[in-house]
């Protein structure tokens, strides 16, 4: 079956056919690293990381490039107001949104290019757009000359004057038009800046993310993504850049963006204050629960986050995995994921319905007594969480743990257990349900069953 991928530059699910199938690139724009993500910035590691699950499935090579933004204002401004170096800020946000996505299962990307170590290629890509007479210097600024790209604002479908109104461009008295965007500006000595025929200076946002796609995935990508909020200007503005100094090439065959995550219906953002960080969620609940309550819907529309969503994403969990530790609790996945589970995500990554599809599966081995039907079910069911990038840690471990990087120590939780079987044999129930009494303070709800006493931590 094909895989069908919604393009936001033709406004259609599409059959997805890369341009060379030997080698699939995709570019997925990173994290400005200057504060920690909220869990709206995971939202696009997320769902990419799905889709980089899927396509690895396919194709021999995919190349999946997302890039860490350490040169931006905001970036400045927050070196500034914490009185530390750049570099201080960059290197500890870098670290902890490594760490934070690794939490949330996100498999490292191909490459992870920074645009610091691109000055070089962002200044020749200039060069390139100045000699093709695409922009032009101006008070030490160079601007891309918008008239001079005849399709630019086909991808957010604005026209011109919505255009102006949304880039919130300044009108800079030494624009050509208003809707020119800058490639380059000058630093101020206290500013961080790098030398260039047009003097000393940074370069634009938009320009890293082209020139980091030129070096590492070529003049033509066949996807890249991010969130809703980047068509414009960001991505309009990337397309005019690319396709511009690369003499009409098509810069990308299919744009892909994700909704929005928002919190009592509004969008997320540290700019309105309505945050919630993965680092803190992290601290009370699985990363693997965060992760699937991130997926429970498709990832286009918009997903309202809160406490709840993460718990019932949970007690799924839990569902899913004591499911498989009574079929098998050392199941390994099978070499091929159930055809429903890929079948969902082919459908422009239907993550919905490919949960719907693990609890079929589960239900289905729940209520099988045939031993070898319910291993063998099993091991479906961990291929196809595995493309999801969940249920793939061994039950023992997911019901001790609690929370990312807190477990219960289980052989304290062992001994509880032997102390009170010891207690109920001697007759003395009164410390029996002491010790009873002190598991559940530990956070474990324990099961007197015929073989003896099992344990879960409490959910
Ligand atoms: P930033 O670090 O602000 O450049 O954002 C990193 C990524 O997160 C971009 O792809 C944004 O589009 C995306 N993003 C930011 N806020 C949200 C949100 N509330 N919901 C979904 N994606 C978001
Ligand atoms: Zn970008």
């Amino acid at each position: 079956m094909s895989l069908f991928l919604y393009n936001t530059l033709t406004r259609r699910k599409e059959v997805f056919t890369p341009a060379d199938p030997a080698r699939v690139t995709m570019y997925v724009c990173g994290p400005t690293v200057y504060s920690y993500a909220h869990i709206g910035n995971a939202r696009p590691a997320v769902v990419f990381d799905v889709l980089y699950r899927l396509l690895r499935r396919r194709y021999p090579q995919v190349v999946y490039a997302r890039n860490v933004t350490d040169i931006d204002d905001k970036i400045n401004a927050a070196a500034t107001a914490q009185k530390v170096a750049i570099n201080d800020i960059t290197t500890k946000f870098t670290g902890i949104y490594r760490a934070d996505m690794a939490a949330l299962g996100v498999l490292p990307p191909t490459i992870e290019p920074f645009a610091t170590d691109h000055v070089p290629q962002i200044i020749a890509m200039i060069q390139a757009l100045l000699a093709k007479n695409h922009a032009y210097v101006a008070e030490g600024h160079v601007l891309f000359h918008v008239p001079s790209y005849a399709a630019y604002g086909r991808l957010s479908g604005r026209d011109r004057d919505d255009m102006i109104a949304g880039a919130r461009v300044e009108v800079a008295p030494y624009k050509k038009d208003p809707a020119d965007f800058v490639l380059w500006k000058p630093s101020t000595p206290d500013l961080p800046g790098w030398d260039s025929p047009w003097g000393r200076g940074r370069p634009g946002w938009h320009i890293e993310c082209s020139s980091m796609i030129e070096t590492h995935l070529g003049n033509t990508i066949d996807i890249h993504g991010g969130g809703h909020d980047l068509i414009f200007p960001h991505h309009e503005n990337e397309i005019a850049q690319g396709t511009c100094a690369h003499d009409g090439a098509a810069y990308c065959r299919v744009w892909m963006h994700n909704g929005f995550l928002t919190m009592d219906r509004e969008k997320m953002s540290k700019s309105l204050g309505n945050i919630a960080l993965v680092h803190d969620i992290l601290q009370s609940a699985p990363g693997e629960a965060i992760r699937w309550a991130l997926l429970t819907a498709h990832y286009r529309q918009p997903l309202d986050w809160s406490d709840d969503l993460v718990t019932q994403s949970k007690r799924t969990l839990d569902g899913l995995y004591r499911t498989l530790e009574a079929a098998d609790p050392t199941a390994d996945r099978s070499a091929s994921p159930p055809e429903a589970v890929i079948a969902a995500l082919d459908d422009d990554l239907n993550t919905p319905i490919a949960m719907a599809e693990l609890a079929g599966l589960a239900k289905a081995i729940n209520q099988s007594s045939d031993a070898a039907e319910r291993k063998r079910l099993a091991a479906d069911l961990k291929a196809g969480g595995e493309m999801l990038g969940v249920l793939q840690q061994s039950p023992a471990v997911w019901f001790t743990t609690v929370s990312a990087g807190k477990t219960i120590d289980a052989a304290t939780v062992e001994s509880l257990i032997a102390a009170r079987a010891a207690a109920r044999k001697a007759r003395d129930f009164a410390e029996a349900d002491r010790l009873r009494q002190q598991l559940a303070e530990l956070g474990v709800t324990i099961e007197d069953r015929a073989g003896g006493t099992t344990w879960r931590v409490a959910g």
